[in-house]
């Protein structure tokens, strides 16, 4: 599987790129790179150019980083000192097959895309992706908790809330460190699941009654409910980790003041395993990508 004859613009991004850029010039893409001037290393067919030396007519995809644009139209690059402009006028270059990649969109980009009628592939909508990713962030919440107590995850009781990718991953994790793990979902087949996991399964309609005897709570519902009256029923030592995006589940302000300890812990995997993230991306985007080149080349024959 190669991706000889593919040209690929990879727009800004942190570390997380790097993996894509690799894996990419493996496979002998051709490479433009905007947003890496600061990166010493040199790889072999990329080459590092400036936004507006870039032949947007001959690209077959443009791979924006993980948050995809900035609300106001730019990328953002960790090894370039300034942000990088990403408009219409240079998507509507592009010939007409030319897919954007990035991880999560935006209105902007949302905006972008529906208006050069380009299609857009948000990787992380994925459910492989999210599963891969879970992985990270389980390990990422592990180190969250031990940072943040003073008694160990072994034997301490553990409340995760929500089945679903990242609490099916957080609640194995640390019912296999030894915590006594229960899990709050709605849905009576998460709750048969929780239940033949061995662990202990609760509505989230009983939130309030389950949380009286834990040590931690980890959120992954991404819908307020680790509300006041919930938090107020929590023992004052309870660690809250909440996982959920932007701006996550918990009422940060009642927790903060009641003197309970709340962390809202976004993109851990990009900060405690940026590696394993990027090749999480990368494979992802290969057969992405191959499947594009397939395709073109069958309209061809
Ligand atoms: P998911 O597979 O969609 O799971 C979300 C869970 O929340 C499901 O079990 C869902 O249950 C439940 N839920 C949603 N709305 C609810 C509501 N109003 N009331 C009760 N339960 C509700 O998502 P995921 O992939 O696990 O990701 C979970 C969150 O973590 C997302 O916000 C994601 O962006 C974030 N995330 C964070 C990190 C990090 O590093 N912090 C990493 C990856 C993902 P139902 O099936 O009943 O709807």
């Amino acid at each position: 599987m190669m991706l000889t004859g593919m040209h690929i613009a990879i727009i800004g991004g942190d570390a997380r790129q790097l993996e894509v850029i690799r894996k990419l010039v493996e496979l002998d893409a051709k490479l433009s790179l905007v947003g890496f001037d600061q990166l010493a290393h040199h790889f072999t067919g990329a080459m590092k150019l400036p936004i507006g030396e870039v032949d947007f007519a001959d690209l077959d995809a443009i791979i924006l980083p993980v948050h995809g644009t900035t609300l106001d139209g730019n990328v953002n690059s960790v090894f370039a000192h300034e942000p990088i402009p990403f408009t219409e006028e240079m998507v509507q270059k592009t010939a007409r097959q030319c897919t954007i990649y990035s991880g999560i969109s935006n209105a902007y980009l949302d905006e972008l895309v529906k208006k050069t009628g380009r299609k857009h592939v948000q990787l992380f909508e994925r459910d492989d992706v999210a599963i891969y990713n879970s992985i990270p962030t389980a390990e990422g919440t592990v180190m969250m908790v031990i940072q943040h107590t003073d008694f160990t995850i072994h034997g301490s009781c553990v409340a995760v809330l929500g089945l679903g990718r990242v609490g099916m991953t957080v609640a194995r994790t640390f019912a296999a460190l030894g915590a006594k793990v229960k899990v709050g979902a709605r849905r009576s087949e998460h709750l048969a699941r929780i239940t033949e996991m061995g662990l202990v399964p609760f509505h989230l309609n009983d939130l309030e009654k389950e949380v009286r005897d834990i040590d931690v709570c980890i959120n992954t519902v991404p819908h307020l409910i680790v509300t006041a009256s919930v938090i107020a029923k929590m023992p004052p030592h309870t660690l809250i980790i909440d996982l959920a995006s932007k701006p996550g589940g918990t009422d940060f302000r009642y927790a903060e003041k009641r003197g309970v300890k709340a962390i809202l812990a976004p993109g851990l995997p990009g900060i405690v395993a940026p590696k394993t993230a990027g090749q999480i991306i990368a494979n992802v985007l290969v057969q992405l990508l191959y499947a594009d080149l397939q395709k073109r080349e069958e309209n061809h024959a």
